[in-house]
């Protein structure tokens, strides 16, 4: 049977979930995934998925100019993080925190987040993002 998905599906799925390739022959995590690894050329991959891994914030931006419809998230940072377990680094929004509170090395833990709405088409798409962990403790949602 041969159906098209709508294409808002596909990316939200991509989205919401940070997919990567993992070599069966070295064990490396290709990130963004690829069909050859990237370490060894081995084709023997498997699809693994990073999103619920902690990161730690290696360096980061600040962006003043956000694009219309994220105007709550002004001023937006966006930090390299990179994955404690598959060490895959990785640039995300980091949300929950001040700039001037952000450490180099500060644990990070990922959060959905909304990332933009098409108000005519009535969509909101999603999107990881890191917090620090340690502002999380006795906070509810
Ligand atoms: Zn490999």
């Amino acid at each position: 049977m041969k159906f098209s998905i709508p294409r808002f599906w596909r990316e939200r799925i991509s989205h919401y979930r940070l997919k990567a390739a993992k070599c069966r022959v070295c064990g490396k995590i290709n990130y963004p995934p690829s069909s050859i690894c990237r370490y060894c050329g081995s084709k023997d991959l498997e699809e693994v998925y990073l999103d619920n891994e902690y990161g730690r914030l290696i360096t980061w931006t600040i962006i003043h100019t956000v694009p219309d419809g994220f105007d709550e998230q002004r001023p937006r940072i966006i930090g390299l993080v990179e994955l404690i377990n598959s060490k895959v680094r990785i640039l995300a929004p980091i949300t929950d925190i001040l700039p001037e509170e952000l450490k180099e090395n500060m644990l990070l833990e990922p959060v959905l987040r909304r990332i933009n709405e098409d108000g005519e088409a009535g969509l909101i798409h999603y999107g990881i993002a890191y917090r620090p962990v340690i502002k999380t403790i006795g906070r509810e949602e």
